[in-house]
């Protein structure tokens, strides 16, 4: 039994904004309107999130400079991590750096080794205006990072360097209109 809608299931699938779209490499705005539009905008999120198959998704991917992002995504124990989180700051970032293959929804196709703290810890609010604190590990303290470096107008390529950078920056222009310029 469930008592809630499936998260994303009244929102629409909006188009995915692609590396090298201005609106991913510039900082994301603070929420301060925590009216309709918001939870309108977190079912989008979902939705076009899971029409893509990713595991996290920011509010810029979708054209939408908030800081706002959602999460649907296992860590390395398969505990399974869903929700979403308004004015998320990353107030914790530590144990081990572990490079591991990532991703991103606006890169389609790509996969670079990338270092990101084994734990992290995100807090923020939820769309009803709540305060929220989520922590992560392994795989899930690595969307969380990925996340918030979109709210800051960073993509993942942006952290690469040599030859991880070039191969992955090649194989994005291989993707059709992946790239802008
Ligand atoms: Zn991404």
């Amino acid at each position: 039994m469930r008592n809630r809608p499936i998260p994303g299931s009244s929102g629409r699938v909006r188009a995915m904004r692609l590396l090298g779209d201005p609106v991913l490499h510039a900082p994301c705005e603070a929420v301060t309107d925590f009216g309709p539009d918001l939870a309108s905008l977190v079912e989008d999120l979902f939705a076009t999130m899971y029409a893509a198959r990713g595991v996290g998704l920011a509010a810029c991917q979708i054209g939408v400079a908030q800081r706002v992002f959602v999460y649907d995504c296992p860590d390395d124990e398969d505990v399974r991590h869903l929700g979403h989180l308004v004015n998320p700051r990353l107030t914790e970032a530590d144990g081990i750096v572990l490079r591991g293959p990532e991703g991103c929804l606006s890169l389609p196709g790509v996969e670079a080794g990338t270092e990101r703290f084994d734990r992290a810890v995100v807090e923020g609010f939820t769309l009803d205006g709540a305060p929220v604190r989520v922590e992560g590990t392994g795989f899930f303290a690595r969307c969380l990072q990925h996340e918030c470096d979109h709210l800051a107008g960073t993509v993942y390529t942006d952290r690469l360097t040599g030859w991880r950078k070039a191969r992955a920056l090649r194989a994005g222009r291989r993707v059709p209109g992946a790239l802008t310029g």
